[in-house]
């Protein structure tokens, strides 16, 4: 199976991946994920969408089609993959579908995670991801993490650099800017199935398993 999964920032998307992942074995193409391995390492593409991450703004199209292309190439894509935070704007999409085709590929799902605005600051705020394993967790609803050690693997919790008050809410708008209408962009091909994500994550999963084992 080959999943995009949409959201605002804080829907859940790393988090359900992570699930997906877990139960049946997809490659992981986040495109977050990827930029922000850059910055850590200083490459010339960390050192160029720092500046854009820090600010909460988006990294440009171009720059992050290229790495998905080259991302969707890799081997491990064979057994199916799963899309997180990418694509972020029409461009991106419609530079997606072209990709896809070109490489025989299809997206089997698209699966928006719903959650209610007033929700996102609190969850991005919170949100503490493990250095170690990348294993995310909620300071609030996890107040057994508030210690900062992973009760996975024992590594330390980190709050990442974009996750504070004032880049969060930039990041917001931006995501109703440049990314919800992607929503109707792929409801208009058939394509959108709805999760209502203002549950557990165990429940959402349950809700996105179903799609993926439909
Ligand atoms: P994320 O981990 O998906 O929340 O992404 C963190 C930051 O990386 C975003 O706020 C953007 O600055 C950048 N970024 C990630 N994915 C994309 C994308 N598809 N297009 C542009 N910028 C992106």
């Amino acid at each position: 199976m080959n999943i995009m999964l949409l959201g605002a920032p804080g829907a859940g998307k790393g988090t359900q991946a992570a699930k997906l992942i877990e139960a049946f074995g997809y490659a992981h193409i986040s495109t977050g994920d990827i930029l922000r391995k850059a910055v850590a390492n200083q490459t010339p593409l960390g050192l160029a969408a720092k500046g854009y991450m820090d600010k909460g703004e988006l990294v440009p199209d171009m720059v992050v089609i290229g790495l998905v292309k080259a991302r969707l190439q890799e081997p491990d894509a064979e057994k199916g993959f799963i899309l997180d935070g990418f694509p972020r704007t029409v461009v991106q999409a419609d530079a997606l579908g072209t990709a896809l085709a070109e490489l025989g590929k299809t997206l089997d799902a698209v699966i928006s995670i719903d959650v209610e605005k007033n929700a996102l600051v609190e969850r991005l705020t919170a949100r503490r991801t493990c250095k170690q394993c990348g294993a995310i967790f909620n300071v609030v609803s996890q107040p057994e993490t508030a210690n900062g050690v992973c009760p996975a693997c024992g590594g330390e919790l980190l709050q990442r650099d974009d996750d504070t008050v004032e880049t969060v809410t930039n990041r917001l708008d931006v995501y109703e800017r440049s990314t919800a209408p992607l929503i109707a962009y792929y409801k208009d091909k058939g394509m959108l199935r709805s999760v209502n994500g203002n549950r557990s994550a165990d429940d959402v999963f349950g809700d996105v398993r179903a799609i993926v084992e439909a």
